[in-house]
């Protein structure tokens, strides 16, 4: 199987080349030119085996230029002692017909460990393979999860740097420890002054510039980023898709063939989107439900086929979900147009030059037949948690809240009782100040050690320990830099 651009679909590629470029040329993502089929025997096969083993057959299927014996050396290093529960990614059943996979029993108890955890071992190896010479520097502008993410993912990691920049004042207390008090030695971290888009630009900046990248060429280095795009963050999502599937025909709540729901709190697109490729594999998947917050911008699409980002912008409580382009629909629409290279590019420069687009009929037609959506207000979401916690003795954070509402919502709508899967995306640690209080507790005068602590009193759910720990932690990175200092930074950051 080899890979190819939404935006041209003959330049063909292997998958070690589009791991090493992340994003093609012409601006498009790299898609596989066919889906590997996942049978019932198969199905049948991964239903017992661990989580590392899973991992290790779905994405074998999708990387025939590497080895079995390499991905299992990846995937032992990916999900192992790292993750407090061997089972890596569980699945909770609450009721009858609702079931919650955490996706946050990694690092930095966030969703985006079960990729991150694995990208930096498929990009070294990749760039091994395609001949590179050069050693890669990842550089992250973070809003919060990712850098952290990105950090312990890379931490230590042979041949490879990485630098993250995140607003001075953009970050919760909890989120700025995480990452100032990063260890490893490849490792940098430095707040800017500004808010995030500031630093995205400053970043977006750094990438463009010609003269650095020659400079840092003979110095024998390149720089790389290490978001969504990347086909290697996305290929590792695909698994935990399966691997819920698996656990619940194991546990006998469902037969071997049964089509189930999945719910999933969205943002960039790419969480769903690998769900939506576990069910092109063959995974019995019925429907999709695309859960939004206030920025709604792909619950509209999938309810209107318009695409429009010029709206208004904004910040909740649950802040890894406030983004206006979702550059992974990208690789949906490619898939629903039958692989129409043209009219995905003429679509991504209408969203260019007027931050809009409308979809054909048939691309329509097809997004609605699998796809549903939904968005989800403050105060719902906030009652969401309480609800959850009151009913079920179930702590969940603002994200997942945001999920389980629009669960809600589909069946009242739609009265489709299926079995669903509600994709749990952060540790309700990771947000504590609003989590505690929407389960009613006092958030008066606590900062972010205060509402950890408060949480686990009223509570008595444990505190996962990478965050416990934080507290006997030292700050390593500290100060702020103006944006306009950012590229110097990174030079500095290489050389040392
Ligand atoms: C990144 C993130 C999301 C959104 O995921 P996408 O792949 O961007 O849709 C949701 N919840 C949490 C906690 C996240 O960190």
């Amino acid at each position: 199987m080899l890979y190819n651009s939404t935006r041209d679909g003959k330049n063909k590629i292997s998958a070690a080349e589009a791991i090493a470029t992340g994003l093609a040329r012409d601006g498009g993502l790299f898609v596989p030119d066919t889906i590997p089929a996942l049978n019932p025997e198969d199905i049948k096969a991964l239903c017992n085996m661990d989580y590392r083993q899973r991992a290790v057959k779905v994405m074998s299927m999708f990387l025939e230029d590497f080895t079995v014996s390499e991905l299992e050396v990846f995937a032992g290093k990916a999900y192992g002692l790292n993750y407090d529960t061997p089972d890596i990614a569980p699945v909770k059943t609450l009721d009858s017909n609702t079931h919650c996979l955490e996706l946050w029993h990694g690092p930095t108890c966030a969703f985006k460990d079960m990729a991150l955890q694995m990208l930096p071992h498929l990009l070294t190896a990749s760039l091994k393979k395609t001949g590179e010479t050069r050693r890669v520097c990842i550089l992250v502008a973070t809003s919060g999860d990712t850098g952290k993410a990105a950090l312990e993912g890379f931490a230590d990691v042979e041949g490879t740097k990485i630098f993250v920049f995140f607003p001075k004042d953009g970050v919760s207390d909890i989120q700025q420890m995480q990452m100032t008090t990063q260890g490893g030695d490849n490792v940098g971290v430095c707040s800017v002054v500004g808010n995030f888009d500031d630093v995205q630009t400053g970043v977006k900046l750094i990438f463009s510039d010609e003269k650095m990248r020659e400079e840092l060429t003979e110095k024998g280095w390149f720089l790389s980023s290490a978001n969504s795009i990347n086909w290697g963050r996305l290929l590792p999502q695909i698994v935990y898709y399966i691997s819920a599937y698996c656990d619940l025909v194991k546990a006998g709540r469902i037969n071997l063939g049964d089509e189930i729901n999945y719910c999933v709190p969205t943002g960039n697109f790419g969480n769903i989107l690998a769900g939506y490729y576990a069910k092109c594999m063959g995974l019995p998947v019925k429907k999709l439900i695309c859960a939004s917050n206030s920025n709604d911008v792909l619950t509209e699409f999938i309810n209107t086929g318009v695409y429009n980002r010029n709206r208004q912008f904004f910040t909740t409580v649950s802040p890894s979900m406030d983004i206006l382009v979702s550059s992974n629909l990208e690789r949906l629409l490619y898939e629903l147009s039958g692989k129409d290279a043209e009219l995905i590019s003429g679509y991504m420069k209408e969203l260019t030059d007027n931050g809009k687009y409308t979809v054909d009929r048939d691309i329509f037609s097809a997004v609605q037949s699998v796809f549903s959506g939904g968005s989800c207000g403050e105060e719902d979401t906030k009652n969401t948690v309480g609800k959850m916690y009151r009913e079920y003795n179930y702590l969940i954070d603002t994200h997942t809240a945001v999920a389980f509402k629009i669960l809600d919502d589909y069946r009242r709508g739609t009265g489709d009782m299926t079995d669903c899967v509600v994709v749990s995306t952060a540790s309700p640690y990771k947000f504590s100040q609003a989590v505690l209080s929407a389960i009613g507790g006092n958030t008066e005068g606590l900062d972010g050690f205060g509402y950890i602590d408060a949480l686990n009193r009223i509570s008595g759910v444990k505190i996962p320990r990478p965050l416990d720990e934080l507290r006997q932690k030292s700050v390593r990175f500290t100060g702020a830099i103006e944006k306009s200092a950012m590229p110097g930074r990174v030079k500095e950051f290489i050389a040392e």
